[in-house]
């Protein structure tokens, strides 16, 4: 392995560089905050959320000293809210579509959202203060393959409507990427662990450290329980890119390099002095932001595209700017240069041309002679999850050409028994925490009709 460092600066200052990067509102500012709400009837803020919060609601409560309310009348939508209210992209969902206007400024319904949700946690409460208890035993049974959030909140609603559930997940703990994936600055590991032990709490059996398709097989599940819901996600290994060297010591996986920070002691992960990241997505900006913090000299995104058609959120670009990460439009990444050992010397990039729109509207990158290198010791690939179709084939389900089962509205797939929901079979901006969590809840209540009809 390349020589990368720990250490660069001291651990306490990691830390609090770490740590959630908002306060959690005050009750004055909160009170404040609620009482500039016109509380719209037929509120597009709430038509905007994936998960339909009832907002003007508990934004009304929060106006009348009913924290406790508000956060009953958002759990009842969306049992993960305590980590929605953190990671959900509100200035394109419903901060975006509130009424006031961009000089008043919408309401800050994400920070209202956090306001009243932690405050089960500051009191010790569970969610059984929002209804979620479990039902009357039914004797049916379902797995649950993945305790991400779509796992999570299937789970929920499948143990309130009576039915045994068992949750197998191939991680040491549940949560999914809000454990493993989302970085510390939006969401604190222990709150999407606080959510998942909740949801734990109501009943449901956890088999940890399982990988269904490696230590137990699809035909076990279909033969040990009445239906399974797939919530596997969107994959863990980045796309291969066309890289030479890429096999080089000091090059990896960026969602490996932010998971690290989420199971270790954040200052003893290695980084490296000089890190190129390779993409301009949100993982991208994670992991950039990360290493800057960890104490990299220099932190420089390469991206083949340009500003207007990257994908990471334009506030996480500009947290980035400020962390004085750097980025590099219209270049693609052609070779990694090492030195005799193997290590990562540098990374020789061409500059790329914009082409004609594509199939998906952005413009075709066209890859160009013109060649140049930037130094690095550390580079990290950032450029999108590849789809595991292993685990779906193997419960022989009918399959789409990009790796995903085929599936109705209704989350079920090509066998009667089989539902699937979640970062699993979503896309593009709908690959996020909250519509995960709608699809778990909506996936749940079509699993038990059919438990009810068969
Ligand atoms: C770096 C990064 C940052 C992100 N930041 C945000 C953000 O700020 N806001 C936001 O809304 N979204 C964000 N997302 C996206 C968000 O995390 C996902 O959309 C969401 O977690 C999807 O939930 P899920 O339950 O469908 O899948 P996941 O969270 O991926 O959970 C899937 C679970 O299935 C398990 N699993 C997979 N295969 C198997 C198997 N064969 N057997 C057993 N278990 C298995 C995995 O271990 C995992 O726990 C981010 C994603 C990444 C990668
Ligand atoms: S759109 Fe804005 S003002 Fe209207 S209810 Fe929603 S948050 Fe309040």
């Amino acid at each position: 392995m390349t020589p990368l460092h720990t250490g660069l600066r001291p651990s306490a200052e990691v830390e609090a560089d770490l740590s959630e990067r908002l306060p959690r509102l005050s009750r004055n500012e909160a009170f404040a905050e609620a009482s500039d709400c016109l509380y719209c009837y037929d509120a597009p803020c709430m038509k905007a959320c994936p998960t339909s919060i009832d907002i003007p609601g508990f934004i009304k409560l929060i106006a009348t000293d009913d924290r406790l309310g508000a956060a009953q009348r958002i759990l009842q939508q969306n049992v993960l809210g305590a980590s929605c209210a953190r990671v959900c992209a509100t200035e394109e969902l419903c901060e975006e579509a509130c009424v006031l206007t961009p000089g008043e400024g919408p309401i800050l319904i994400g920070r209202l959202q956090r306001f009243a949700t932690d405050l089960l946690m500051e009191e010790g409460l569970g969610i059984d203060v929002a209804g979620y208890v479990p039902g009357t035993p039914t004797g049916r049974s379902v797995a649950v393959v993945g305790g991400g959030p779509a796992g999570l909140a299937a789970a929920a609603g499948l143990r309130r409507a009576g039915h045994d559930v068992t949750i197998f997940d191939r991680q040491p703990n549940l949560g999914g990427l809000a454990t493993y994936g989302i970085i510390p600055l939006r969401e604190p590991t222990e709150v999407a662990l606080w959510e998942a032990e909740q949801i734990r709490g109501l009943g449901v059996t956890t088999r940890t450290g399982v990988e269904v398709g490696v230590h137990v097989s699809q035909a076990e599940l279909l033969e040990q329980f009445d239906a399974v819901f797939l919530s596997t996600g969107a994959g863990r290994r980045v796309w291969e890119i066309d890289l030479a060297g890429a096999d080089a010591s000091g090059v990896e996986d960026a969602l490996e390099f932010i998971e690290r920070i989420r199971v270790m002691q954040p200052a003893n992960v290695p980084v490296g002095r000089n890190v190129v990241i390779v993409g301009a997505g949100n993982t991208a900006m994670d992991a950039a932001t990360i290493a800057a913090r960890l104490g990299a000299d220099t932190v420089t995104c390469v991206y083949r595209r340009t500003q207007t058609e990257m994908t990471g959120y334009p506030n996480e670009y500009e947290h980035c700017l400020k962390d004085g990460v750097r980025f590099r439009w219209n270049i693609q990444p052609v070779r990694v240069l090492t030195d005799a050992e193997g290590a990562v010397l540098g990374l020789e990039c061409a500059v790329v041309a914009l082409g004609e729109p594509g199939l998906d509207g952005r413009r075709m990158p066209i890859v160009t002679e013109e060649l140049f290198t930037i130094p690095a010791d550390h580079v990290l690939l950032a450029t999108g999850q590849r789809r595991e179709p292993s685990l779906f084939e193997g419960f022989g389900l009918i399959m789409e050409r990009d790796g995903r089962p085929v599936v109705t509205d209704r989350f079920a797939t090509s066998d009667a028994r089989v539902y699937v929901g979640g970062d699993a079979v979503l896309t593009g901006k709908e690959l996020s925490v909250v519509d995960a969590v709608a699809q778990g809840r909506d996936a749940a209540i079509a699993i038990d009709r059919f438990l009810g009809r068969n």
